[in-house]
């Protein structure tokens, strides 16, 4: 049986619980999920991308099917070259739709071997966002319960406390 790799891409500044959750419900899908950390994005990044890796990489916890990467250029490229065939995304509110819809629907126009699978979110994490934990930690507030420990010591040190 050929092993089923899906590519789960992100910015994952930093990577938070609800992103784990996704990846998590990913491996029982899939023999293996590449957590694929996108170097061009357009975003203002507070982490760079070898501390975004390595955050990823800590949280893990050696769980050897998930593999962390980091990937430039054309998604369906990198997917490809991986021998994979699924790309995993997750949808919090209707408001993430519009523009996973889009980037799905070129995707799928760029080649038909590969599918996007969208994971509904976990209802503890439907309003968690990487956006909404920096902001709150830039201001001291508390972030237990919506990124592991090593994240949270992360940004605590990033906003030198
Ligand atoms: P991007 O910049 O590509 O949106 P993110 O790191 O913000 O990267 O998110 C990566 C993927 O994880 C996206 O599909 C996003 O919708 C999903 N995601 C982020 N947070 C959550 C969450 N709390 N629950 C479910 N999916 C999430």
């Amino acid at each position: 049986m050929p092993r089923k790799i899906a590519v789960y891409p992100g910015s994952f500044d930093p990577i938070t619980f609800g992103h784990l959750d996704i990846i998590n419900r990913g491996l029982m899908i899939f023999d293996s999920v590449i957590i694929a950390v996108a170097r061009n994005s357009a975003k203002n990044s507070l982490f760079s991308i070898d501390e975004r890796v390595e955050l990823i990489r800590e949280v893990l916890t050696g769980n050897g099917r998930a593999i962390v990467d980091t990937f430039d250029g054309l998604l369906i490229d990198y997917v490809l070259d991986k021998g994979a065939t699924v790309i995993i995304r997750g949808l919090r509110a209707i408001s993430d739709f519009e523009y996973e819809f889009q980037i799905a629907q070129m995707n799928r126009n760029i080649s038909q071997e590969v599918e996007t699978l969208f994971m509904m979110t976990s209802v503890p994490y439907s309003y968690l966002s990487s956006s909404i934990v920096k902001e709150v930690s830039s201001l001291n507030g508390p972030v237990e319960g919506l990124v592991p420990p090593a994240v949270k010591k992360a940004l605590d040190a990033k906003f030198n406390r």
